[in-house]
């Protein structure tokens, strides 16, 4: 029995519908699934319900687009309540943010001669939480570049021409963002951003688990990581970033997580929630905090 907790859909920048995820995942033997989309929420309740039908356990997610000290980081998010009304509003900013930065992205390549259509990209992404991706797709789509890689190389990858920077939050915030939608936060790809050297604040700003297994993280690494985790009593995660057919080969089915690190996963968030119900119930409050509202524009 094994999980992928790390899964994009069509309503960020995976190719695949909810239901095509779920459907892909049956061919490869999961029987537990998260979805996490970047900033976005929306897929969560499709994805739900496809999994119900298919007997497939399920944690809604998302990938949240945070900074630490220069970094950017990105935390997931496991069984959050996709309509808790403060995480709703964050991620709406996310959105705005996002949808704001292709149509710079679009000016940017407009300017260096290359007439993209902005309405184009926003058909063609047909999303609230379009990315770089996207963007990609449109430059190929029209013949301005013959892969997704060389769209990258050429205009979008950090610091490249039509590179635009993103609305991140800081991190400590997003990790509260997503206690206070009744999730567990947990750092994505480790091994991708130089987190090392942060993950001691992260663990006292309150971080929950660390994404252990992923696709670019070498067994070394994977290994490495769960090492961490353990020694610092993290949970252990791990997902195979699936973009859909986006970047040609689907990557669903190359991380398989044991079961048994989903359950701890789905136990723990369980336990936080009752834990956290109760203390609302003896401070005579829902348990909120206000969310500073420290998103920043770099
Ligand atoms: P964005 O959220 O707009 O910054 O886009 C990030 C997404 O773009 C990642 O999740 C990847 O799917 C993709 N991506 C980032 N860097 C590259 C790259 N060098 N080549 C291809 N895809 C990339
Ligand atoms: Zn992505
Ligand atoms: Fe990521
Ligand atoms: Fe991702």
């Amino acid at each position: 029995m094994f999980a992928d907790l790390h899964l994009h859909s069509c309503f960020s920048d995976g190719t695949w519908t909810p239901e095509q995820l779920v459907e892909q995942a049956q061919l490869h033997n999961l029987n537990a699934l998260g979805l996490t989309d970047h900033d976005t929420v929306e897929g969560c309740a499709r994805m739900s319900e496809a999994c119900s039908k298919h007997g497939i356990a399920f944690a809604p997610g998302v990938e949240m687009t945070t900074e630490l000290d220069g970094e950017e980081l990105h935390i997931l998010g496991y069984f959050i309540d996709p309509t808790n009304s403060d995480l709703l509003s964050q991620l709406a900013k996310f959105q705005a943010a996002r949808q704001q930065r292709v149509r710079e992205m679009v000016a940017r390549l407009n300017d260096l001669g290359i007439s993209l259509h902005l309405q184009m990209v926003l058909e063609l992404a047909n999303c609230h939480s379009p990315g770089r991706p996207h963007v990609a797709r449109a430059l190929v789509q029209q013949g301005f570049c013959s892969n997704h890689e060389e769209a990258f190389e050429r205009f979008l990858k950090k610091h490249r021409p039509a590179w635009v920077p993103k609305w991140k939050v800081q991190t400590p915030n997003g990790i509260q963002l997503v206690h206070q939608a009744g999730g567990l936060a947990v750092l994505a790809h480790p091994g991708l951003n130089r987190a090392d050297r942060m993950i001691p604040f992260l663990v006292d700003a309150g971080i929950d688990g660390l994404e252990c297994f992923h696709p670019k993280h070498s067994p070394g690494m994977a290994a490495h990581y769960t090492a961490i985790a353990k020694q610092h009593g993290l949970l252990i995660t791990g997902g195979s970033d699936c973009h859909g057919l986006n970047k040609g080969k689907a990557t669903i089915g190359t991380v398989r997580l044991p079961h048994d690190c989903f359950q701890k996963l789905a136990d723990s968030a369980r336990n936080r929630q009752s834990a956290s119900g109760q203390q609302g119930r003896e401070n005579n409050s829902d348990g909120d905090l206000p969310i500073a509202d420290t998103a920043i524009l770099k």
